[in-house]
């Protein structure tokens, strides 16, 4: 199999390209990245063919599609904050980016398109657990972005027959996830934070929650699909329905550091949702040989790769 990876050289995408490398029938991977807020020392030591550029550059997808089988979309500016500063770059990347990944799909014969879309999408939407066939409220320029990839994925599988498979990524975390990243996520930041002594923010009161999946559980997830092409119109939540309030997290990280996590309480920041938590049901059905790696697993290995780049790190 050939396949492209936008996004790739990004937190997901290059634990995507580690996990694919491994599968004997994978023959080719290529990355397409602009290293907006990727790494190219992410692919280091990884047999990939790197096409460095936006993915608005329709002759630069052209070259990367070329003979590809699927094309993994993880390409885009993924914060909500930054989208709240300024929505039009959002929406050129996220939306208008997979507009351009969708035509050069089909330019290329219609390559197995699957991409990430976000829980962000349920907004404002109160009903729990977070159902595919919820109405969906988007509350910031960016979860809109996401709303309309998934809205563009199904136009072009109605219109032109493209297989494709828009998944809904929840709070995703693990190895690879820099803490240093001015968008970087809860959980990075503060394993980050308590190994360096330093105290953790928390904006509300902690008892706001998130349904986390570990990076590896969504590679494995990703890769299932591939190799099975699987085709699905519709959004599949790509979460199992776990609940952590950030205070639950705060103690998982104190067991696996053996560190206290001191607390600094701030406001609550504006497009930040209360709680989300996914009903897993249509994921669990199209993937039912996957399961999740525990949380307190997950936090482990994390902290064990954060004390590895530490002492990486020169003095
Ligand atoms: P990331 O920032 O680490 O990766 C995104 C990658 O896309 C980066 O390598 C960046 O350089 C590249 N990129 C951005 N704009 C580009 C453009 N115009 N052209 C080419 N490359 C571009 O983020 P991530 O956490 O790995 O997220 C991957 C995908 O998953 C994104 O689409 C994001 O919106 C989605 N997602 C992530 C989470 C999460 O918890 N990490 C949750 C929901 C959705």
């Amino acid at each position: 199999m050939k396949i492209v990876i936008t996004g790739g050289a990004g937190f997901i995408g290059s634990n995507l390209v580690r996990a694919l490398t491994e599968q004997p029938q994978v023959a080719r991977l290529r990355v397409v990245d602009d290293l907006s807020t990727g790494h190219k020392a992410n692919l280091a030591d990884r047999d990939v063919e790197f096409f460095e550029g936006d993915i608005q550059d329709a002759a630069l997808l052209d070259r990367a599609f070329h003979g590809a089988d699927a094309v993994v979309h993880l390409a885009a500016l993924p914060s909500v904050p930054r989208s709240l500063r300024d929505p039009l770059a959002s929406h050129h990347a996220n939306a208008t980016g997979t507009l351009q990944v969708l035509e050069a799909a089909r330019r290329a014969g219609g390559p197995h398109v699957i991409a990430a879309s976000s829980s962000s999408v349920y907004g404002a939407n109160p009903h729990l657990p977070k159902h595919e066939d919820l109405a969906s409220a988007p509350m910031s320029p960016y979860a809109v972005t996401k709303l309309t990839t998934e809205a563009y994925l199904s136009a072009y599988h109605h219109s032109f027959d493209l297989p494709i498979l828009p998944f809904r990524f929840f709070n995703v975390y693990g190895p690879g996830q820099q803490a240093d990243h001015a968008y970087a996520a809860v959980i990075s930041k503060w394993i980050s934070a308590t190994l360096a002594g330093q105290p953790v923010t928390i904006h509300g009161d902690g008892t706001q929650t998130r349904d986390f999946t570990y990076v590896g559980t969504v590679c494995d997830v990703l890769t299932d699909a591939l190799l099975r092409r699987v085709v699905d119109p519709r959004p599949v939540n790509l979460a199992f329905g776990s609940r952590t309030s950030l205070l639950d997290l705060i103690s998982e990280i104190e067991t696996a550091t053996g560190q206290h996590v001191a607390q600094e309480n701030r406001d609550s920041r504006p497009g930040d949702v209360h709680h989300s938590q996914a009903d897993g049901g249509r994921l669990r059905a199209l993937f039912p040989a996957v399961k999740p790696l525990p949380f307190q697993e997950g936090i482990a290995r994390s902290v064990r790769w954060f004390r590895s780049q530490n002492r990486a790190m020169p003095i």
